[in-house]
C-alpha cells in the first residue's frame, strides 16, 4: 500500500490511476455484465430499510476538538450519507478506499468506482489504498468457514482500520471514523473495537466511534443510495459471504 504520500499527491494518483477503470465502468455501473453468471440472478441487492428522512446526523463536531479526519469507506451505499452529513457540517475528511477483502476484483472496481463518482460529486478527497487480497486471504487463514459477525469479520475490519490508521498517522490526519458500522449487516462493536485497536497504535490518533445508524442514518443512507442508482452489493464483499450467498440462494430454489 502506498504508505508515505501526502494526501495530496494519494488523491492525484488515485484518480489518475482510476481513470481508465473509472471510464470503462461508468456506463456498465448498474450491470454485473462481465462477472461469473450466478452474479446476475441470485438474490436481490441488500437492502437498508425504506423509511422516508430528509435530515441525518446535521451538527457534527469531530470529537476532542480535532480537525482533520480520514473516513474509512467501505463502499458508496454505506457511505454517502455519513459523507454527505459531513459535508454539511462543514468537517475536514478525506475518504480512505482500502478493501482488500472484497473479491472478486471486477466487484472490487465496482464498489471503488462507485465511491469516487460518489465523492467527486461531493468534491471530497479520495485516496484509494491498495487491493492487497493476497494479504488479506493469509490474515483470515483458518477463520474460512465461520459466519458472518464471527471472528473472520474481527480479523477484516482490524486489518483495514490497520492500514486507515496508518495512512492517517502517516498523512497528518489526527482522527479516523469507518463506515462499516452504519450497516445492519456487522456487528457494530466488532467495527468499534476494531478502530479503537488500530488507532491506538499510533500515538494521538483517536477513533470516531459515532453511531451513524442512528437519527435515521440507515434510513437516509437506503434514500441516497437510491437517489444516487448506486451499484447495489448483494454479499458482504470476500469470498465467504459470496459463497455463503450463493448457497442460501440455491438452497430457496430447491
Ligand atoms: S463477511 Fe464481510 S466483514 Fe466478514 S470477513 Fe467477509 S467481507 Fe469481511
Amino acid at each position: 500500500m502506498r504508505q508515505k504520500l501526502n494526501p495530496e499527491f494519494a488523491i492525484a494518483m488515485a484518480k489518475n490511476r482510476n481513470l481508465l477503470g473509472y471510464k470503462a465502468l461508468k456506463n456498465a455501473r448498474h450491470t454485473t455484465v462481465g462477472m461469473p453468471a450466478f452474479f446476475q440472478n441470485f438474490l436481490s441487492p441488500i437492502s437498508y430499510g425504506s423509511s422516508s428522512m430528509s435530515i441525518a446526523n446535521s451538527g457534527l463536531k469531530l470529537p476532542e476538538d480535532r480537525n482533520r479526519l480520514l473516513l474509512h469507506s467501505c463502499c458508496a451505499p454505506c457511505s454517502c450519507e455519513i459523507m454527505e452529513a459531513l459535508v454539511e457540517s462543514k468537517i475536514n475528511f478525506t475518504v480512505f478506499f482500502y478493501n482488500p477483502n472484497i473479491y472478486p476484483q471486477q466487484e472490487y472496481a465496482l464498489r471503488k468506482n462507485e465511491n469516487i463518482r460518489f465523492a467527486e460529486k461531493l468534491h471530497v478527497p479520495f485516496v484509494d489504498g491498495d487491493y492487497d487480497a493476497d494479504e488479506w486471504l493469509l490474515r483470515v487463514k483458518g477463520l474460512e468457514a465461520l459466519p458472518e459477525k464471527q471472528e473472520r469479520c474481527l480479523v477484516c475490519f482490524d486489518m483495514r482500520l490497520e492500514a486507515t490508521a496508518k495512512f492517517a498517522q502517516e498523512n497528518g490526519f489526527d482522527v479516523i471514523a469507518s463506515s462499516l458500522g452504519i450497516s445492519r449487516w456487522k456487528d457494530l462493536d466488532q467495527v468499534n473495537k476494531a478502530g479503537i485497536k488500530a488507532a491506538l497504535k499510533y500515538p494521538g490518533m483517536i477513533y470516531w466511534a459515532y453511531n451513524w445508524r442512528k437519527n435515521g442514518g440507515s434510513q437516509r443512507m437506503e434514500e441516497i443510495a437510491q437517489r444516487e442508482e448506486f451499484y447495489r452489493q448483494k454479499y458482504c464483499g470476500c469470498i465467504y459471504s459470496l459463497n455463503n450467498r450463493k448457497i442460501i440462494y440455491d438452497t430457496i430454489r430447491k
